[in-house]
């Protein structure tokens, strides 16, 4: 590394940051650093506003990116901010430069690497050389394979694998920002300011922060996970997933902390390892972004038109009627995130009791979450339909009401977000519409945007379940293949 305030030479190698927000286990980063010590050179830190990323992210993820960007610079890194196109932006700074190397790390998303592909293209057209390093990943998507070289379509078998690779990983260390010689002769767009609708709930955006989420994490709630995790108003989780996202944190420098930390660290190890194995499926079958795993699936009926539409408005909005959906809906709302039991629940309730597509309710938490992530979301979302990986075969449906009983006995979770219950009792907080006071017509309800009470159940679970199998059913004597076995 160089001295600080010296006279930099001409030549900067770039280091183009996306989803790698950090200083800590930064793998391209320390290779453009070396590169630029080994050809006295310097190293400019790039970030590129890519329009068609902006409008696929939701208000809440491009705030929590934009403070990332701020704090990345008031770690000490002189980030030159760029608006376009990167396969226009990296060779045309490259060429006013004169820089011959960008590094960034390795990008396994569907748009991104078919982005990083053409950027590479582009850059090598006028003779600049794209390295792509490592991965946001502790495995690379792609790398773990059964005996035949075949991809692991099944969680189980894939996370044995995946253990034995991920035994040895380990972190590397800080890169103190100070002894870098950065490029700092480069005009940069300002960073822009947090979108209109943001949520005001939004995790502190730093690496700091992140890494202040983990030291509380494994002080305590990570031995208690295995259970707590599925309780939402128990507040018993990480809370690491935008920070895993945007990588302000690496899964490689959480995994050593875990080793030989007894059930709640391993059953925490598996949910980084369904992150991998999402990832892994979407690589493989990029088209699942939008389709379908099991394609026969997606020609089962689901419902369309105005009551249609109603129903996603009240699902959307957190007044289907059913407390814990709604409580989760809200948290979506006003927070920008939601529990993961109570995801599957939502998820499950648009899907098999409103008979919606499994892609309009993706794409309203994509739109929503801080979180969201296209391998994440589309196979957390398919898994739930029934439509794409093991273990929720799409005959196991939901039930908003006992998931409320189990998750959420005492009804602490839904009266944090739907304060109109919060004087229901314990004995109907699940099933307000059994209360004496309330025991209207339990169908007989219109959704407006802003009803002053709780609304009645928009829809008769135990009927439309009946009617989820049915549909099920036409695609599978229809099809005769083996629907809910991805086998
Ligand atoms: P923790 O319980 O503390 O888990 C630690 C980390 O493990 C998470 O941050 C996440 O990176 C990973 N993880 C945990 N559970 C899962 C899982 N089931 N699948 C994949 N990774 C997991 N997660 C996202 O990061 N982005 C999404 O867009 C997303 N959409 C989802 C949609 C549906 C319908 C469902 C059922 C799940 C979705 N998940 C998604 C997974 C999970 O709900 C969140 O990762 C989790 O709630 C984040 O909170 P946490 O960091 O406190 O999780």
């Amino acid at each position: 590394m160089g001295q600080p305030g010296r006279v930099l030479p001409a030549v900067p190698v770039i280091m183009w940051f996306r989803r790698d927000l950090r200083l800590a286990d930064q793998p391209a980063l320390r290779a453009a650093v070396d590169r630029a010590s080994a050809t006295e050179g310097s190293v400019l830190p790039l970030f590129v506003l890519d329009p068609r990323l902006g409008s696929m992210s939701g208000q809440n993820r491009l705030a929590f990116l934009y403070r990332s960007l701020r704090s990345l610079q008031s770690d000490g890194v002189p980030l030159v901010v760029r608006l376009g196109e990167p396969e226009r932006e990296l060779p045309a700074l490259a060429a006013e430069l004169g820089a011959s190397h960008v590094y960034a790390t390795a990008d396994f998303g569907v748009y991104g690497h078919d982005r990083d592909r053409r950027v590479g293209d582009a850059l090598r057209r006028r003779g600049v050389a794209f390295e792509a390093v490592e991965s946001n990943y502790v495995i690379p998507p792609g790398s773990v394979r059964k005996g035949d070289d075949t991809p692991f379509k099944v969680f189980t078998p894939y996370k044995r694998v995946w253990e034995t690779l991920a035994d040895g990983v380990r972190p590397s260390g800080r890169i103190d920002p100070h002894l870098v010689p950065w490029w700092r002769d480069t005009v940069s767009e300002e960073i822009p300011a947090d979108p209109a609708g943001a949520s005001g709930f939004l995790p502190e955006a730093s690496e700091t922060a992140a890494h202040e989420r983990l030291r509380r994490f494994l002080a305590g709630p990570v031995d208690d996970y295995r259970e707590a995790r599925n309780i939402p108003g128990a507040d018993a989780t990480s809370r690491l997933s935008a920070d895993l996202k945007y990588g302000l944190l690496h899964p490689r420098q959480i995994l050593p902390s875990l080793h030989g930390r007894g059930a709640g660290a391993d059953v925490f190890r598996s949910e980084l390892c369904w992150r991998e194995f999402y990832a892994d499926v979407l690589w493989h079958r990029p088209e699942t972004a939008r389709r379908s795993l099991i394609t026969a699936m997606d020609e089962i009926r689901v419902d369309e038109g105005p009551l249609a539409d109603g129903r996603f408005d009240a699902w959307r909005l957190g007044r289907t009627g059913y407390p814990f959906i709604d409580a989760g809906m809200r948290q979506l709302l006003r927070e920008g995130w939601m529990h993961n039991r109570v995801r599957m629940a939502a998820a499950s309730f648009l899907v098999k009791d409103l008979h919606l597509d499994w892609r309009r309710g993706a794409r309203w938490f994509m739109d929503q979450l801080v979180d969201g992530d296209l391998a994440s979301n589309q196979h957390g979302w398919q898994w739930t339909a029934g439509t794409g990986t093991d273990a929720s075969p799409y005959y196991r449906v939901f039930n908003p009401i006992l998931q409320g009983k189990k998750f959420d006995p005492d009804g602490d979770y839904i009266r944090r977000y739907v304060p109109e219950l919060g004087d229901v009792s314990n004995r109907f907080i699940h099933e307000p519409w059994l209360a004496p006071s309330t025991t209207a017509a339990l169908f007989d309800t219109e959704v407006t945007g802003t009803i002053p009470s709780y609304p009645q159940p928009i829809v008769d679970h135990f009927a439309e379940r009946l009617d989820a199998l049915a549909r099920y059913e036409e695609i599978r004597s229809a099809d005769g293949s083996r629907i809910g076995d991805a086998r």
